[in-house]
């Protein structure tokens, strides 16, 4: 902010190719730009039971990774899709005391050596062809009702359940102007680059691996800087390096 940045709180709806650079319409307004950086994140699903929201970061929980160290020696859950559920249930089993893992399917599907790891782990419970109906506790989530392919209801005592059912990007306003992988990621390179020229990315919605807090602020520097330096070519400049190296005797040093 002491360099003149300006903070606009406002949602893009639209970004398109003008004639020098971009016009990028917003709920409330519009702005021009020469270069975009897009750093819009990824929102997980629900599973869409009806006091779901009650109990958030209170015993439902929508990342594994994130969130699994809480419930050391504690009675876990995971329901959810794929390679996800199947991580989920494995990375809780090292910490939890007991871990259910419930599947729709009969049995379990996806990568082989997760599905090997999880059929040896004797603090995995695998629940078949059942699903989640409820979910009810006090202040904190202290039970899930699960309801099996014949209608009958069980009632479980767990500490938490992790939701894994994948996420959603919202990129409908760009998506003519990036290339977007199969997963809905925008694909990108070094420097946070896109296919666009101009258009430059970072975080979430991108196709880096590791989600995590302290990968998408690096990732959003490198995506800055990258942008300015095309500013900076756009005007002739030289822009800053990538990579800095000093020669001292014979001896070379990146930093
Ligand atoms: C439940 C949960 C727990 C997590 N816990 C951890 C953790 O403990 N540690 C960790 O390292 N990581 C954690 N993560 C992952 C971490 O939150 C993400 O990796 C990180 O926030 C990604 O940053 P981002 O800038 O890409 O996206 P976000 O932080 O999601 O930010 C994107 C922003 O862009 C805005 N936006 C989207 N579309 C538009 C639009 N069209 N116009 C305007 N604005 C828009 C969104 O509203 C949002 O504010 C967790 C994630 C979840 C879902």
């Amino acid at each position: 902010l002491s360099f003149k940045g300006e903070i606009v709180y406002d949602t893009i709806e639209k970004i398109d190719e003008s004639e020098d650079g971009f016009k990028i319409k917003t709920t409330r307004s519009e702005y021009a730009a020469k270069s975009v950086v897009l750093a819009p994140g990824k929102v997980p699903n629900m599973l869409g039971l009806e006091n779901e929201s009650d109990y958030f970061n209170k015993g439902i929980h929508y990342c594994t990774k994130c969130d699994a160290p809480f419930y050391q020696g504690r009675v876990t859950a995971s329901v959810g899709v794929g390679n996800y559920l199947l991580e989920s249930g494995l990375l809780l089993s090292r910490m939890a005391s007991k871990m259910y893992l419930i599947l729709r399917g009969g049995k379990l599907a996806g990568d082989k050596d997760l599905v090997a790891a999880i059929e040896n782990n004797k603090n995995i419970e695998i629940v078949t062809q059942s699903s989640v109906k409820a979910i009810s506790g006090n202040s904190v989530l202290q039970q899930i009702t699960i309801v099996d392919s014949s209608g009958a209801e069980k009632v479980l005592d767990v500490d938490a359940l992790f939701i894994e059912m994948g996420s959603k990007i919202n990129l409908d306003y760009v998506k003519h102007l990036v290339k977007i992988n199969t997963k809905g990621e925008i694909e990108i390179e070094s420097g946070g680059m896109t296919s666009h020229p101009a258009i430059f990315a970072a975080g979430d919605a991108t196709t880096i691996p590791y989600k995590q807090i302290i990968v998408a602020c690096g990732d959003g520097s490198n995506a800055g800087l990258s942008a300015f330096n095309y500013l900076e070519k756009l005007k002739g400049k030289p822009g800053v390096r990538a990579d800095w190296k000093k020669q001292i005797g014979g001896q070379v040093f990146h930093y």
